[in-house]
């Protein structure tokens, strides 16, 4: 079975790939894109697409209901991803959203709108396979190890600190473990902010330099031993395979899924 799909944000970093990812599956099917330019044009007008005969819309209604398709994936902004996200359920197509930000109530309302609809849609702060993964093992890692610290590290043009995927793993990892605080109870920091952040007892620290993409490493420590749980993305081809998969499971879902590893 062919599965049609509409794409948000064709020009972005992670858009750029995900085309280059539908064109080259043989069971997906690029049928439109919204972009924020290029209204009237097609996939093949763009510098750095392939050459498809593939409409490209400014108004994602207008698309929507223009052109008929499965699964609508978003590799956007929050304000419109959240916007898109909510037309496209209406318009009886999946979404996949790769887009991150949006709020707990803007994400509480989709389900709400995906459940009444009976639709299937994954939203999920990282695709990376080996970055749910790692959050996975760390999880099951601090039933044994109390003691542990988050280092991530990206690229400086990110806004967010810690990242999602941080704050992620430390509410899995507060779910596994018994409150600690850690380190020393009368460490001073001579430098304020030298121990990071603190969620629940345990320090994260956020790295931002040009030339990093995303990268974390979650170190367990007990008397005589460490732990080090380390994925590294590369370039954001790491992140289509978990699209890939995503736009595959979505079709048989009938509500919203938050985070990929719900559907590992
Ligand atoms: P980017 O800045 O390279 O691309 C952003 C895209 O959004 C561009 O195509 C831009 O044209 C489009 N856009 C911006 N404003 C718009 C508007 N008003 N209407 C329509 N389109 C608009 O960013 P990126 O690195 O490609 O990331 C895109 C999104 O994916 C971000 O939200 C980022 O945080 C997220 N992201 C998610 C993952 C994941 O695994 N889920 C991984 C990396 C990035």
């Amino acid at each position: 079975m062919t599965i049609n799909i509409i794409l948000a944000g064709p020009r972005g970093r992670m858009g750029q790939e995900a085309v280059n990812m539908v064109n080259q599956e043989s069971d997906f099917k690029l049928v439109a894109c919204i972009d924020r330019k290029n209204g009237g044009k097609e996939v093949k007008d763009i510098a750095g697409l392939p050459p498809l005969h593939v409409p490209v819309y400014e108004n994602a209604k207008e698309c929507f209901e223009a052109v008929k398709a499965d699964v609508f994936i978003d590799l956007t902004v929050p304000e419109v991803g959240y916007y898109h996200t909510k037309l496209a359920l209406e318009n009886n197509i999946r979404p996949v959203v790769g887009t991150t930000g949006f709020t707990d109530e803007q994400l509480n309302e989709l389900a709400e709108l995906a459940k009444s609809s009976n639709l299937g849609c994954i939203i999920a702060p990282n695709f990376a396979v080996g970055a749910v993964l790692m959050m996975k093992f760390s999880q099951m890692a601090a039933k044994y190890f109390s003691d542990v610290e988050i280092i991530e590290k990206h690229h400086d043009r990110k806004l967010d600190a810690p990242s999602g995927t941080a704050k992620k793993t430390a509410e899995l990892i507060r779910q596994s473990r018994e409150y600690k605080k850690q380190g020393h109870p009368d460490e001073e920091e001579t430098i304020r902010g030298a121990r990071g952040a603190e969620m629940d007892g345990m320090h994260i620290h956020s790295v931002r330099l040009p030339g990093l993409v995303a990268h974390q490493e979650v170190i367990f420590g007990s008397p005589g031993q460490t732990l080090s749980i380390k994925h590294d993305s590369l370039n954001r081809e790491s992140f289509m395979d978990g699209i890939k998969l995503s736009v595959n499971h979505v079709m048989d879902m009938k509500e919203l899924a938050y985070g990929l590893e719900n559907i590992l």
